[in-house]
This record gives C-alpha cells, structure tokens and sequence, in this order.
C-alpha cells in the first residue's frame, strides 16, 4: 500500500459520506443539477457585501498592494491593529495587535492552535453534534477528539461536560453558532463552562483550554447575540474567518485571538507564530488581509439567510418535520423520522434531495441542511420532503 494506513482508514471510515456524495453527481448528471435539490454544502451563496469588491480595486489602484513579499508569520502589523481594535470592543477586552495572529481560514486557525496546545494523547472535548473535521484536526496533532453530549435542543450540558473531563483533557473547543444545529450558547452557560474550568484544572495543577470556533458569529437571527468568550474563560482562545460573514470561504482569511488574561500569553503567543508557520500556511493571504483590515464589523445580508430559514421551516413544518429552529448559522438540524438517518437520506435522495446524514456530525437520528442555496431549491424540495415523510407514517 502506498499511503499512509492512517489515511487510508480515515477514508474507509468517511466512505459512506464520500458514497452520497457520489450518488449526488450521478443524480445531478442523469437528471440536471437544476432538478436536483442538494442541501449538502456550507458554501455561502449570499454574494459578498458591494464594499468587498469595491475595497478589493481601491486597494490594488491606490498601488499600496505591490508588496508580495514574505511577512511576519502573525500577518502585517497594521492588519493586526484593526481586528484587535474590533474584538477588543466584541469582547469587552483590552484585546492589542500582539493576541491576533492572522490565519487561513478559521481552519487554519483551529489547526495553529491545536498544533500549538497538544501533546500527545491529550484529550480535546466537543459538545455534539460538531463540525465533522474536529477529529482529524485533534489527531493532525497528536490529540483525540472525545464528544460530549448537548441538551435536546442542543444547548451545553454542564453536568455531561464535567463528567467528561479528565487528567488528559487540554482542549475543549466549541462551536457556537454551530454548524449543524445552529444553536447558540448563552452567556451563562458559558460563564458557567469557564468556571468550570478553572476549578476542574486548578485541581489537577494543570490549564484547560476553551477554544471558540466562531465563523458563524455574525449570522444570527431575530436579535441574538453571540456572548463573548473572553470574560467567560481567561484561558480562551478565539479562532475563527471572515469566510462566512463575508462569503469569502475561498479566500481563505481568518485569525486567531488570544485573550490577554491567558496564563503562559507570551508563550502560546511565541507557539502560534511557530505553528502558522511550521503547518505550512508560513502566513495568512496578503492581499487578503489589506481588505479585511477595512472591513472589520461588515456582514453579509443576513436577512436573506433569515428569509431562506423561515421557507425553510415553515415548509418543513407543515410536512411534520421535528426540529429545533436555529437561531444562527445556515443550518437546519430535523430529526430523522426514522432512527437511521443514512437510510432516511437514502430516502431523500430518492426525491432529488441531498441532505447530510447526523451520524456525520455526532448526532445520530438527525439530519443536516444546509440552507445556503437559492430559494427556488427551498421551494422546490418541499413535495419530496413532503413525501419521505409520508413513506414512514
Ligand atoms: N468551523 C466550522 C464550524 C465550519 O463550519 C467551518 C466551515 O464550514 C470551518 C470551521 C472552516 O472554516 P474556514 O473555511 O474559514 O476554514
């Protein structure tokens, strides 16, 4: 065998996810992809703010963007300065160009930041469902991803997180808004976390991480707010990318910010400038970050996300779908009719629908739509999941 046997089982494992995946290809080139519904990607389909494009020209016809050179692994200083002077203000926090290290994407930055804190065997706690790459990026670095369960709606169990830590835990990294469920952690439960961790690894002479991986933070709806992380847990760390909240996922920009109240700051700082570098990112995309530097609070339309939500649900709800109705992300969470989730998007499929099966994600008996796509596949749908319902009634 020529690759590695750790990859290689990673991609027997996934083969299901990779086989629907497939069976979306064939339907869309037997049938027309315009007859077929897929639901199955976060990709934002909202264009960009105007402001992106027209910041993007200023840049390069004021000639300020000649310089292609290499840079400090942590990103241009200056770029630094405006996203601290940003989440300084979203954190409440006297946040300064020192704690924002500039990365590819909110990937990038959860990788940076892993490679960063793990040693081998250290254990890094997620609630679930979670985002579907957590365990190969805690393993990209020695570490093993363990998950925790949520409530029923998908909001953090204190009493399931405190039974999951241990002597090896390092790391427990939340999504919030979350991709699937959309769900949203409230500040108390999260002053709670925070205790939580400072009393459980005070305890035990070691620092417990939380790490927030936020892109979702800006796409809420009906007035919720995402609670800062930073006075929640000193030692916490914000990774994160303007992929979602300006539909750039392409050009891969985020970063990460370190709060200023974090034991060891100077050290971990040290670590993350290493880390960038060493994982073969060496730094941020430039041209990228002089945008960005500019467009710090600036945000997609969120209300045509809120509007394809509300065709979304009210539809689904008229079928007898259960679920939770997400208050941000672009992700809805049902529940399976039937406990197999793989067979009930089998199902889907058979109505042109591609949806994503909860297993994927941690969340058995449930599955995920993305709802980043044009109305019309909203609509469209909403007979062929009327009638997978039907099929198990
Ligand atoms: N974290 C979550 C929860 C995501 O949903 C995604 C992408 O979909 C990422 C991280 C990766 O984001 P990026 O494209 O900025 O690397």
């Amino acid at each position: 065998m020529a690759i590695a046997a750790k990859i290689q089982s990673v991609i027997e494992k996934s083969s299901w996810i990779r086989k629907m995946f497939e069976e979306g290809g064939r339907l869309k080139a037997a049938h027309g992809a315009q007859n077929v519904f897929d639901f199955s990607l976060g990709n934002p389909n909202v264009p960009p703010p105007e402001i992106f494009e027209k910041t993007l020209r200023e840049i390069l016809d004021s000639g300020e963007a000649k310089d292609h050179g290499y840079m400090p692994n942590t990103g241009y200083p200056f770029v630094r300065q405006a996203v601290a002077d940003y989440v300084g203000k979203e954190q409440g926090a006297a946040v300064t160009a020192e704690e924002i290290i500039m990365t590819c994407g909110a990937a990038g930055a959860l990788n940076a930041t892993l490679k960063a804190l793990l040693d081998p065997g250290d254990e890094v706690l997620t609630p679930a469902p979670y985002f579907v790459e957590y365990g190969a990026y805690a393993d990209n670095h020695g570490g093993v991803l363990k998950t925790v369960p949520t409530r029923e709606d998908f909001t953090l169990d204190l009493a399931a997180m405190d039974a999951a830590v241990t002597e090896k835990t390092k790391v427990v990294l939340i999504n919030s808004p979350n991709n699937p469920t959309g769900q949203i952690y409230d500040a108390a439960s999260l002053a709670a976390l925070g205790r939580l961790l400072v009393d459980r690894g005070g305890a035990m002479g070691r620092t417990i991480y939380l790490v927030s991986d936020e892109p979702y933070r800006k796409i809420v709806y009906d007035g919720a707010r995402v609670p800062g992380i930073f006075e929640a847990c000193p030692n916490s760390i914000i990774a994160t990318s303007y992929s979602k909240e300006l539909s750039i996922p392409g050009e891969r920009l985020g970063y990460i910010a370190v709060n200023p109240a974090l034991d060891d700051r100077k050290n971990l700082l040290a670590a993350l400038a290493l880390t960038n570098r060493i994982l073969g990112f060496v730094n941020a995309p430039a041209l990228m970050q002089r945008v960005v530097a500019r467009l710090q609070g600036v945000t997609v339309d969120v209300a045509e996300y809120d509007r394809k939500r509300k065709l979304l649900c009210t539809g689904l709800a008229a079928c007898g779908y259960d679920f939770v109705t997400p208050p941000g992300a672009f992700y809805l969470f049902p529940k399976s009719p039937i406990p197999d989730d793989v067979a009930f998007v089998r199902t889907l499929q058979e109505e042109m629908i591609l949806a994503v099966p909860g297993s994927g994600f941690g969340g058995p008996g449930h599955f995920r739509i993305a709802y980043c796509v044009d109305d019309k596949t909203i609509t469209g749908a909403m007979p062929g999941f009327k009638r997978a319902i039907e099929k198990y009634r």
